[in-house]
């Protein structure tokens, strides 16, 4: 998070917003001088301006009309759509980050952000139908009016292949007022993909189809970049963003979704992705790279039961081929990260999650040759070091009481 901010404060002075006329200063005020702004736009009352709870509904806070006139800074939406084949694990997890959390998001608490309103059906109040006792939907369709700009759009959960049958669907998001027939989440795709300034897919769902794309399925479900194209471009220029995790590690989605709002008001330069479309700076690396057990793997040292502190390799764990940065970062403020805690790597945030990861307990196949190569090698390298280990772990022989000096110091009285 520090590494990201201090790169991004690099190179702000290079990047142009994707929005508006004008160009955001970075940083354009302090933390200090933005949120009591952002607390009035949230909600203003007469006698009364105070702090709203994130889970006001965020249609409260911003007017329709949420473009804004010419001399306004200009609000970035956040329509988040978790109506694809989904558990909504991945919106639960996002509650739990911190760094930066969600309520920092989306009241300014980070110096830069542009003004932020998330339409977000986990924590708004408003819900229900079209034209029923609120309006959330109504976001959506003034995106699709082309009435909303700029937005991000966050879809959450597998793309099932509608398609594939005569009748019914999969799955949707309201209904057609002009037909009163219910949206079906491809559809919503189809309107909005067109619209939005950058898509974010949040979890292995969305990004990849997850464990609803199994072999097997009868929806067909896929995920956003199978269904949109992997050459997909935004108006903007952007390809699919792609956080995977099933479900996703809180931190690696907040932080993406604030690099985004960067790239968005011009405050950050193009999003670094790798080949399957993911931050090249979250997925780099693989579990075992960040393994605090890696040192046993090193040594040929496995755990042959749960509860052993040892390499989980031979009980499951996937760690050596997965892209994941979960065991660094741990799970919520820095704690767990599966193997760390004792968890075997079911590699989540992979492609080919989860068939070609399954059955899940047993050892995987390529690690019995590794595993023999490291047991030997860890033997022998074991047996060396134990040596070494025991020569250490003695206070040398100078450190004895008594007249006489053994340490190698030659007196001069
Ligand atoms: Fe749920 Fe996992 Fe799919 Fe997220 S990726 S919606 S947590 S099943
Ligand atoms: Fe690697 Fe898994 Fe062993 Fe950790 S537990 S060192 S990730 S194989
Ligand atoms: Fe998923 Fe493995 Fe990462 Fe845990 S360590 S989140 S199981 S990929």
């Amino acid at each position: 998070m520090a590494h990201l901010c201090r790169e991004l404060l690099l190179r702000a002075s290079r990047v142009q917003p994707l929005y508006g006329r004008q160009r955001l200063c970075f940083p354009t005020r302090t933390v200090g001088s933005r949120t009591p702004r952002l607390a009035g736009l949230l909600t203003e009352r007469p006698a009364q301006r105070r702090w709203t709870p994130l889970s006001v509904s965020t249609t409260e806070r911003i007017e329709p009309d949420a473009g804004g006139s010419a001399d306004e800074e200009p609000v970035v939406h956040i329509l988040w759509i978790n109506a694809g084949l989904s558990c909504d694990g991945d919106s639960i997890a996002l509650t739990a980050a911190t760094q930066p959390s969600i309520e920092e998001i989306v009241l300014g608490g980070l110096p830069g952000l542009p003004k932020v309103a998330v339409h977000w059906p986990l924590i708004d109040f408003e819900s229900g139908p079209h034209q029923g006792a609120d309006n959330f939907i109504e976001w959506f369709f003034k995106a699709d009016r082309g009435e909303l700009e700029p937005f991000v759009l966050v879809v959450e959960g597998s793309i099932p292949n509608e398609a594939l049958k005569e009748e019914g669907y999969w799955c949707g998001f309201g209904n057609n007022p002009a037909t009163g027939q219910p949206m079906t989440t491809s559809e919503w795709l189809d309107r909005l993909a067109p619209k939005a300034t950058a898509i974010l897919a949040a979890g292995t769902c969305a990004t990849y189809g997850g464990i609803h794309a199994m072999a097997g399925n009868p929806t067909g479900a896929m995920g956003v970049a199978d269904y949109l194209g992997w050459e997909w471009r935004s108006k903007a220029g952007l390809p699919i963003v792609n956080v995977p995790g099933c479900p996703v590690q809180p931190d690696n989605l907040s932080e993406t979704i604030l690099y985004l709002l960067y790239q968005v008001a011009g405050a950050a330069p193009t999003i670094p992705l790798d080949e399957m479309l993911r931050p090249t700076w979250l997925f780099g690396m693989t579990v075992h790279e960040g393994c605090d057990r890696a040192g046993y793997y090193e040594q040929g040292d496995f755990a042959v039961e749960y509860g052993s502190p040892k390499c989980l390799v031979k009980l499951g764990c996937w760690g050596p081929v997965v892209k994941c940065n979960v065991p660094k970062r741990g799970w919520i403020n820095g704690v767990g990260g599966c193997p760390n805690v004792g968890g075997i790597c079911i590699a989540c945030t992979m492609p080919g999650f989860p068939d070609k990861f399954m059955p899940f307990m047993d050892e995987p196949p390529g690690s019995t040759v590794s595993t023999a190569a490291s047991t030997a090698y860890g033997t022998l390298i074991r047996k060396l070091r134990g040596v070494t280990a025991r020569t250490v772990d003695k206070e040398p022989e100078w450190r004895t009481p008594g007249r006489e000096i053994k340490t190698g110091y030659r007196p001069t009285w």
